[in-house]
């Protein structure tokens, strides 16, 4: 069975193929950028509608196959942008009316979790999925997803975005952060836990304010990078012994830190687990994900949501 998949949640259109074993056969993107500010809805969605019939092609190309190869469409009917969400729905509605293809809609932050599954062959992971919008730690019980702990506010991906605004650096801010924070001292910033919560804000407000100081931008990277990172793999770590997880999956946009992998797998070690991670196309928002996440429910429906949660699903 090949599966083709449509991801629009936020500021990447991307187009993937799976095969039913969760093999992945093409995983085309592009992502709308911009030099200074953030992404201005309709932009991001003219940018998905001028790029779509192209990253169709180049998916079909990678795969070397066709529509007629195609038994399945999934779109990603949230959660995600409200307006960025219908165009992709839009698209992939009337591809799939043309082709003459089932459709099926599935929630975004479940796809990021269960291709990271499949491509490291876990059993039974501990995730925790930090991206833009959503920083939370998750477990499977009894096929449920439950919310074990997760950002009380803002999602890491989106602070890091804002700071990002506030220095002056282009969207999305995190790997510029990264670099500059190389070159960093540490200060002392908010350190806010809350039993397997954390909160952001504090930080948000504090170093915008270190930012009007004048104090240096690779101090700030450094130092927000070190305290979001230490409150994570806190959470994460109480998670695991609470759950008795033995294997950590780190999926989202933020997973592409180096630094932050390197905390968590420190982590692991210590406690007898084993860290892994997703390879860099398959972590940031990509359409095969969406694609193997519909072939798991082929047997379901979904309506678009913008405000889907994963322990909804
Ligand atoms: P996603 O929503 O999963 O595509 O993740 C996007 C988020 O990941 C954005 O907020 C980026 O700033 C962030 N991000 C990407 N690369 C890095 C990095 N190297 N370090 C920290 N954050 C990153
Ligand atoms: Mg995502």
């Amino acid at each position: 069975m090949i599966i083709l998949g449509i991801e629009t949640t936020a500021h990447t259109f991307g187009v993937g193929i799976v095969n039913d074993q969760g093999k992945v056969l093409a995983n085309a993107f592009d992502s709308f950028t911009c030099n200074q500010g953030g992404m201005i809805l309709d932009e991001v969605a003219e940018h998905h509608k001028k790029v779509a019939e192209k990253i169709l092609t180049k998916a079909f190309a990678e795969a070397k196959l066709s529509w007629k190869d195609v038994d399945l469409m999934a779109y990603s009917a949230g959660p995600g942008l409200d307006p960025v969400l219908y165009t992709g729905y839009h698209l992939a509605q009337a591809w799939s009316e043309k082709q003459n293809k089932k459709l099926v809609g599935v929630n975004h932050c479940a796809a990021h979790l269960s291709i990271g599954k499949v491509i490291n062959q876990l059993k039974d992971p501990c995730y925790l999925y930090v991206s833009g919008v959503n920083t939370q730690v998750i477990v499977d019980e009894n096929n449920k997803y439950r919310v074990v702990g997760e950002t009380l506010d803002l999602g890491l991906g989106n602070m890091l975005d804002k700071l990002g605004r506030s220095l002056g650096l282009g969207f999305p801010a995190g790997p510029e952060m990264e670099q500059l924070a190389k070159q960093g001292k540490y200060l002392e910033l908010p350190y806010t836990v809350k039993g397997m919560d954390v909160s952001l804000s504090g930080m948000l407000t504090k170093v915008q304010q270190l930012i009007e100081k004048g104090i240096k931008k690779e101090d700030l990277c450094f130092s927000v990078q070190e305290t979001c990172f230490a409150m994570l793999t806190e959470v994460t770590e109480r998670a695991m012994a609470n759950a008795n997880k033995k294997e950590l999956l780190l999926v989202g946009g933020v997973g592409a830190n180096q630094r932050f992998c390197e905390m968590l797998k420190i982590m692991c070690k210590e406690r007898g687990a084993k860290f892994y991670k997703v390879p860099m196309d398959l972590a940031r928002d990509n359409g095969a994900m969406i694609a193997w996440e519909g072939y798991l429910r082929k047997e379901t429906q979904a309506e678009v949501n913008p405000h889907w949660r994963v322990d909804e699903v």
